[in-house]
């Protein structure tokens, strides 16, 4: 960033380099706009927070290339209190990527563009100017100093933080949710193409865990959970131990933990986010894009954010800062199936006990593998998953 005499102006600057932010960035400096993309982290290794589990179709709808892809599962496993369902497929059904190298790929992309990337530095405030156009503010921790930029448009793409655009609606309509994940390194080969989730109270009661593979000796392992539905404390460090010991049956010295990560999202489940206040946008977790019923938040993310390219784009060219199309198409996209997802969470995690989890992933265990991916990564419902939904009819209108 130059220094405040020779303030530098770009038609668009995006605060967070994640998955939206970059994606957001990466379309628009290819569409030849003068585009600047600011991250608080020095270095994207350092908020490594995310399992980066998606179906195989990532790749292609956003053009990624196999260098972001840690492993490839063809098998789905559901876990629940003695019980088992593992779906298998001849071909490769989804991907784990590397969430460092997945941000640093979508920042190159950037770059050869001729768009500009800061990491290290966190936006503070922002004020209009006369013209309308907008100057922001910047403080680098390390080197001790601000920097002011001026721009058309300013992106939010801060996630659950919502640095710029704040956390207005009203507090209890946020829902908490909080991840907790550590890589483990093992010398027993485990599968490297199984996708492994948990539920009901054995492994993880009011949340669900995972074990995500990213190599043949090397895993993810993870709990999430919401405090909101909780009836008292859990010790998610317990649930991790819990499922290295006795799922996996990995002996102390048979393992080792080589990062501990995690990161909490607030998604909103009235739908009021701030899509738009002025010239400032917001995109992905600002905007609760994510998945809310398994967590899946980086193709939604890259999804809203490639939505909303399409309108920055416009409002550059034609100078009409008015973004109402791309709120009404953003939430038109999901309304209905966010509603389902919110309600199916809580019902799942806040509501139903073990013995009748058991009974739902029974009852899933019936849907063949393309319907369990889409109801786990779609919000898709099929019939058949609508009648099992319909069996806890009582409980899940009382919600
Ligand atoms: C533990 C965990 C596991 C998950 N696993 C999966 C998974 O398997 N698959 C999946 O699809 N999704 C997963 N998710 C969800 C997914 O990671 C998020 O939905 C996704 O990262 C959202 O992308 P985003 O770009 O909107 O925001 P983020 O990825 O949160 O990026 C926001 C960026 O903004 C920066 N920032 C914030 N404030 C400022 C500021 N003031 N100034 C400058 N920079 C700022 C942050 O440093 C950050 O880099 C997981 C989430 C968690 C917490």
């Amino acid at each position: 960033m130059e220094k405040k005499k020779d303030t530098r102006k770009y038609d668009v600057v995006i605060v967070g380099a994640g998955p939206s932010g970059g994606q957001c960035a990466r379309l628009l400096s290819q569409k030849g706009h003068k585009v600047l993309i600011v991250d608080r982290v020095r270095d994207l290794s350092l908020n490594n927070f995310s399992s980066a589990g998606a179906p195989l179709s990532i790749l292609k709808e956003f053009d990624l290339p196999k260098t972001v892809v840690s492993t490839y599962w063809n098998k789905l496993t559901l876990v629940a209190t003695n019980f088992e369902k593992k779906w298998i497929s001849p071909q490769d059904k989804g991907v784990v990527m590397d969430f460092t190298k997945l941000r640093k790929f979508l920042l190159d992309e950037v770059r050869k563009k001729n768009g500009v990337v800061r990491l290290g530095w966190e936006y503070k405030k922002h004020k209009t100017l006369e013209d309308g156009s907008l100057e922001i503010n910047f403080y680098n921790s390390i080197q001790k100093r601000s920097e002011k930029v001026i721009t058309e448009i300013l992106v939010d793409a801060t996630g659950s933080a919502r640095s710029i655009t704040g956390r207005k609606d009203n507090q209890r309509n946020y829902i908490q949710g909080i991840g907790l994940e550590y890589i483990v390194k093992t010398n027993r080969v485990i599968d490297s193409k199984d996708f492994q989730f948990f539920l009901g109270y054995k492994y993880i009661s009011n949340g669900y865990g995972w074990i995500f593979p990213m190599a043949q000796n090397e895993f993810k392992i993870g709990v999430a959970w919401y405090p909101q539905y909780l009836k008292e404390p859990i010790q998610p460090a317990e649930y991790m131990k819990k499922i290295i010991d006795e799922y996996l049956g990995l002996e102390k010295d048979e393992y080792k933990i080589t990062e501990k990560h995690g990161g909490t999202l607030f998604y909103n489940s009235k739908n009021k986010d701030i899509y738009q206040n002025g010239r400032v946008v917001g995109i992905g977790d600002v905007v609760s894009s994510v998945n809310w019923l398994g967590g899946e938040g980086i193709r939604y993310g890259m999804r809203n954010a490639s939505l909303a390219t399409n309108y920055i784009d416009e409002a550059i060219r034609k100078k009409d800062f008015d973004f109402k199309t791309y709120e009404k198409q953003a939430k038109n996209y999901l309304r209905t199936k966010r509603a389902i997802a919110v309600k199916l969470s809580i019902l799942v995690y806040g509501k139903l006990g073990d013995r009748n989890i058991t009974r739902g992933v029974k009852a899933v265990s019936l849907l063949n593998f393309d319907e369990i991916l889409r109801v786990l990564f779609e919000n898709d419902y099929p019939k058949l998953f609508i009648v099992i939904v319909r069996s806890f009819k009582k409980i899940f209108f009382r919600v």
